[in-house]
């Protein structure tokens, strides 16, 4: 007998080791659920950890402490040029960063029993699959949860490689500081790392085919980044298409449009597509929709009763806590107990300068369902801890069914609005009114004060 032959079996096979993959897998083994999981790298933390949300985080509090330093010439502190390692922030990055909350994951998966084998799941049939790469076996299970997330999209209609070229992963290694970086896509991603490279020092010129940044998303809350993008970035191409991207000696030229540019790097960040083809899911009853996406329902159940899906791979918002939250439910679900994803609300965060973050009802859906809502801004202008930050420039907004006074939906741009939409998020899931916000005692001087500010001005 070859190792490949070896068959194990197993309660539940969770294909993927991402923030999906091994919430689920705890949650199963904390139910008494005999779990492995199988990842192409044999590691826990997916995408998120070890070329997502954490190391992006990690090099944009490099990008807001240089930021910082910048603005303390306003009040009289000139740190002078900064000096940039570019080996020691890898280092950081990698080791102090991603390395210690990899090990913590391997360590909680030890304490729990889950075991991580490496390689690439393949469903052979409904209850069974083998792992192809590392440590080949077959693998028996009552139940698999894919969770194999999302990868980066290319540029449609381009076959260029280059080393120069880009995609979120590679730029997120930081291989050097270009002296002229085209970031292709205003999303979120785009976005963060333009203004990672900018920090650092990299002209940056961002494209958009469509005509704002972050489509889709409040323009009240856009405004104010935009104006700072506006200032950081050397220009902002919106409704233009790259034409095409040829390789020169002295760089990538780009048409941007009717023009035609060259720059030291180029960043695709044109969105992300699921992980699901090429994993034997044709073995089995799953079905996939037109874009990849796997089919489930509120309990991450497939059409095949044996499988069951979590994450990115499952759909929109492709988000590391939607991910998280569906992965407890599924495991739960297949525990036999009555979870379901059954949210109000997934919150999300921006997370540039300033950050920007939502949850709930935006006035542009309200408006296209006919939905009458009453709206509250606050700017931040007004808050006295936004003044001693120096950081005028943001806004709180709500949106109230004006029936009942219940938060429907919330809005922040501003320093730190990624941990105030927490309060967002509790709100509008827990259905408070706008009373409650006005009511709680908000600590002084803070930026949270915002909200109950915000609140404050629907019951004069
Ligand atoms: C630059 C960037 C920044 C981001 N920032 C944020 C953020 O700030 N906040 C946020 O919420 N989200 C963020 N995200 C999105 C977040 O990373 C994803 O939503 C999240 O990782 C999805 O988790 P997942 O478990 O579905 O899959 P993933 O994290 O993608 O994990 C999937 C795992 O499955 C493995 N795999 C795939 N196929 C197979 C196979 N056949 N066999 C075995 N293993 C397989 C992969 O190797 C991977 O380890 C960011 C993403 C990027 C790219």
């Amino acid at each position: 007998m070859v190792m490949g032959d070896l068959v194990r079996e197993v309660d539940v096979a969770v294909v993927g080791g991402g923030p999906g993959g091994y919430s689920a897998a705890f949650r199963c083994a904390e139910l008494g659920l005999e779990t492995v999981v199988i990842d192409a790298g044999k590691r826990l933390g997916g995408a998120c950890l070890f070329e997502g949300c954490i190391p992006s985080k990690a090099l944009l509090h490099v990008a807001a402490v240089l930021g910082e330093a910048e603005r303390a010439k306003e009040f009289g502190v000139d740190f002078g040029e900064p000096r940039i390692s570019l080996d020691p922030l890898r280092k950081w990055k990698s080791e102090r960063v991603v390395g210690k909350l990899a090990r913590g994951l391997a360590s909680v998966a030890r304490g729990k029993s889950v075991e991580v084998v490496g390689g690439r799941a393949v469903f052979e049939e409904t209850r069974g699959l083998r792992v192809e790469g590392d440590e080949p076996q077959k693998i028996r299970f009552k139940h698999a949860i894919v969770a194999t997330g999302s990868r980066p999209s290319p540029l449609p209609g381009v076959t260029l490689t280059s080393e120069r070229l880009m995609d979120s992963t590679a730029a997120l290694e930081v291989p050097d500081v270009p002296a002229r970086l085209l970031v292709i896509g205003g999303g979120y991603i785009g976005l963060e790392l333009g203004q990672v490279y900018a920090a650092l020092g990299s002209e940056v010129t961002l494209v958009e085919m469509l005509d704002g940044l972050l489509p889709g998303v409040d323009r009240d809350l856009v405004q104010p980044l935009v104006r700072r993008c506006e200032r950081t970035f050397k220009s902002i191409r919106l409704s233009t298409r790259v034409t095409g991207l040829r390789e020169r000696p002295g760089g990538i030229e780009a048409g941007l449009g009717d023009e035609v540019a060259t720059f030291d790097r180029v960043l695709v960040a044109v969105g992300r597509r699921p992980n699901s083809e090429a994993l034997g899911l044709d073995a089995t009853r799953v079905r996939v929709g037109d874009r990849g996406f796997v089919e489930i329902d509120a309990r991450g159940r497939t059409a095949d009763p044996h499988v069951w899906a979590v994450g990115d791979v499952t759909g929109e918002p492709m988000l590391a806590h939607r991910a998280m939250r569906q992965g407890k439910v599924t495991a739960e679900a297949i525990a036999g107990k009555p979870s379901a994803f059954d949210n109000v609300v997934v919150p999300a965060v921006v997370f540039t300068d300033p950050e920007v973050a939502w949850c709930g009802l935006t006035e542009r859906q309200a408006e296209a369902a006919g939905r009458a809502v009453k709206v509250a801004k606050f700017q931040w202008a007004a808050s006295g801890r936004a003044a001693t930050l120096g950081r005028a420039d943001g806004l709180t907004k709500l949106l109230v069914d004006p029936e009942n006074g219940r938060v429907l939906g919330v809005g922040i741009v501003g320093p730190g609005a990624g941990e105030l939409i927490a309060e967002g998020a509790l709100a509008v899931e827990n259905a408070l009114l706008a009373e409650d916000l006005a009511l709680t005692i908000h600590t002084h001087p803070t930026l949270s004060e915002t909200l109950m500010e915000a609140a404050e001005t629907l019951l004069q």
